[in-house]
């Protein structure tokens, strides 16, 4: 069952996406060669405590940390530890928070120092495969517009959609109904309602788009080795049009 929400359960969605948003761009703007990826989460953990929100994904399923933390080749869920970030890297920051009771959910993928254009490139085609599925989040399309929309763009520019791993509805839990998929046809499953919330969250591979599982439980990486981009908001369906709700 997809869980509509109402206009009130909005605008505490949008507060606890606010939270987020900002602690995704502190995050962001820290990301330099040298620093390691447990400061990053520190720095995250730190803003949603302040901001009077609880980490959503310290816990969740024994994940250790309140960020996610996936260099390079590791695709979503890497975990926050010692390692510190080398110029020419990339880095998926993945955070949630929760607030009086809704959560969160948003994604950014950030180079480290000077990137390769190929890879710089990669992580613009996501950010923007992400604004085509966004753009299909509007009362009366199918759920399937928007994994159309972000495959058709992602194919379009020669990279691949990672199949493995899929967006959500989101709300008072991380993970509702339904789940979004980066791909496929047009037209299909639900029809999109007012106070659908929605966490569309493109993974992208360079190269192909198998992935697999560390054996830490958590991280997963591409299967050829190759550099993996992954953007993510939070996005209420409204009359008006798609709101998003991780937006400072
Ligand atoms: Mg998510």
């Amino acid at each position: 069952m997809i869980i509509l929400k109402s206009p009130q359960e909005l605008a505490v969605m949008r507060e606890a996406g606010r939270i987020v948003a900002q602690a995704r761009r502190l995050v962001a703007e820290a990301i330099r060669p040298g620093v390691s990826t447990a400061e990053l989460d520190a720095l995250a953990e730190e803003h949603i405590i302040k901001a009077g929100a609880t980490p959503a994904f310290k816990g969740y399923h024994g994940f250790p940390a309140s960020i996610c933390a996936s260099v390079d080749d590791q695709v979503v869920h890497g975990i926050p530890g010692p390692r510190r970030l080398r110029e020419g890297e990339i880095i998926s920051i993945d955070l949630g928070a929760v607030y009086h009771g809704y959560v969160g959910d948003g994604a950014v993928t950030v180079p480290v120092g000077k990137v390769p254009g190929e890879v710089l490139r990669l992580l613009e085609a996501t950010r923007l495969s992400l604004v085509e599925g966004i753009a299909r989040a509007v009362p009366g399309n199918h759920l399937s517009d928007i994994s159309h929309a972000v495959e058709s763009y992602v194919v379009s520019r020669g990279y691949s959609v990672v199949r493995d791993f899929v967006g959500h509805g989101i709300g008072q839990q991380m993970h509702e109904e339904p789940q979004i998929p980066n791909y496929g046809p047009a037209g299909r499953g639900p029809i999109l309602k007012e106070g659908m919330t929605l966490a569309i969250e493109p993974m992208v591979n360079l190269g192909g788009y198998e992935v697999f599982v560390e054996a830490n439980g958590w991280t997963v990486r591409t299967r050829d080795g190759r550099p993996s981009a992954h953007f993510e908001e939070t996005v209420a369906v409204t009359a008006e049009g798609p709101l998003v709700l991780t937006a400072e």
